[in-house]
């Protein structure tokens, strides 16, 4: 599981800026200057739906940030495309 590579998008306007994400996976999310979370060096463009790759950390890791999140701002999608947090 940890060498997958998931899926991942914040949705801003549910973001409040809380920071867990980045505290649990700084390689992957940081809180910019309008406080909001950001991904970063995904080292892709969004796809259509504005998800990128989270490939600079475990997908545990990535899955925990996301579920740290206290707004469910963050979206993780598998590498089929299916939604695994939060749960449908
Ligand atoms: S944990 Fe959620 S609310 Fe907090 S910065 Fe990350 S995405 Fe935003």
């Amino acid at each position: 599981m940890a060498e997958k590579i998931y899926k991942v998008k914040v949705i801003r306007d549910l973001c409040i800026g809380a920071g867990s994400c980045e505290v649990i996976s700084p390689k992957v999310f940081k809180v910019d200057e309008e406080a909001k979370a950001i991904i970063l060096g995904q080292g892709t463009n969004p796809d259509e739906n504005g998800f990128v790759m989270a490939a600079k950390d475990t997908a545990e890791n990535v899955i925990a940030a996301a579920k740290s999140c206290p707004t469910f701002a963050i979206i993780v999608l598998d590498e089929t495309g299916k939604q695994i947090w939060p749960e449908l």
